[in-house]
């Protein structure tokens, strides 16, 4: 029921940002490999994201929109160890109860695509035929038009925006075998293909992080007692005011953790007496049995077994890169 949904809206559409993080996250779970962003308005006017994933057969159309109607968990086993992102059933309907939304998908084995909408709620449970290509196009227009007080929350269109960016770019840099593009008021900001090599890799971070960051970055790769540390540093002439080039994965998923962000602050500090934000984009990768991804619903904070060992690695690798290359 709509007022259930926007409730849990509530959470799960803080803003256009989020929005594209759950339907970005839906692509990757549908095993697409290209996954195409166009926004209008900051988000506030149209989200559109396509891909090409396996789809939604007409059957099951409807049901995607209804509240707790996931395919992804078949036990509660699943459920406490869910593999694969979102929030369970929720993020679809959420995004229905405050927008305009369209639905248009084909499975590769139907003949041609399906579609339902709605404002609000469903206009149809009934899939109308429709014409896209193999997989799936959701489209979100004039988010929060029936929830003005939300609305009027939202920053302006080109704050909004850079969120949507600065998501686009991280998720970009945790899937560096998807390709993405990003469009912003029919301009193309980003066009990233597949890449599979550390040549690849490497131009990929120059694409998303620019090419500056790039030029003044080391790039660095450690293991040590069963930690590794790999990515790109920025060099003390790279001068940082903003927080804005700070990538941190843990297994491959993207975070947002005090201690790892201590270390790293710490380590740039000591190593470049520098009160600059550092830059980087840096992957530590361990034993999943060593950490605890979950601590958070939307994963962004993570829990260590063994937390100094993991900050002094982080600090250590870090700072001796830094001095050593010191001018
Ligand atoms: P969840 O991702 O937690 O299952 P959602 O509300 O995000 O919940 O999506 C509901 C369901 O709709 C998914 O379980 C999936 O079956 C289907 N779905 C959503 N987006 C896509 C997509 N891009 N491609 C294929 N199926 C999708
Ligand atoms: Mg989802």
């Amino acid at each position: 029921d709509v007022l259930v949904n926007q409730i849990a809206a509530g959470e799960v559409v803080e803003r256009p940002a989020a929005v594209v993080k759950e339907l970005v996250e839906n692509a990757f779970d549908a095993g697409a490999r290209r996954i195409e962003i166009e926004i209008e308005q900051g988000g506030l006017g149209l989200i559109r994201i396509t891909d090409d994933g396996g789809g939604i057969g007409p059957q099951e159309l409807a049901l995607a929109m209804t509240r707790h109607a996931t395919s992804k968990i078949a036990s509660l086993e699943d459920l406490e160890q869910v593999a694969s992102f979102g929030f369970r059933g929720e993020a679809l309907p959420s995004i229905l109860s405050v927008s305009r939304m369209s639905l248009v998908s084909r499975p590769a084995a139907e003949a041609h695509a399906w579609q339902v909408e709605g404002a609000g709620a469903l206009d149809s449970p009934r899939a109308q035929p429709a014409s896209h290509p193999p997989g799936t196009s959701v489209v979100v227009r004039d988010l929060f038009f029936n929830t003005p007080a939300r609305r009027k929350f939202m920053k302006s269109e080109a704050t909004e925006f850079r969120h949507i960016q600065q998501l686009v770019g991280r998720l970009a840099l945790s899937r560096f075998a998807h390709g993405f593009r990003l469009l912003h008021n029919r301009r193309k900001l980003l066009d990233l293909p597949p890449v599979d090599d550390e040549q690849g890799r490497e131009a990929r971070v120059g694409e998303v992080c620019g090419e500056d960051f790039l030029r003044h970055a080391v790039f660095l790769d450690e293991h040590r007692a069963g930690l590794r540390l790999w990515g790109w540093v920025a060099l003390p002439a790279f001068a940082r005011t903003q927080a804005d080039l700070q990538f941190l994965y843990v297994n491959g998923r993207a975070v947002r953790d005090k201690l790892m962000t201590h270390a790293l602050r710490r380590a740039f500090a000591d190593a470049m007496h520098s009160t600059h934000y550092p830059a980087y984009v840096l992957y530590l990768e361990l034993d999943p049995a060593r950490v605890d991804v979950n601590v958070h619903p939307q994963k962004a904070e993570v829990r260590f077994r063994d937390s100094s060992t993991v900050h002094d690695f982080l600090f250590g690798t870090v700072h001796r890169v830094l001095r050593e290359l010191r001018p």
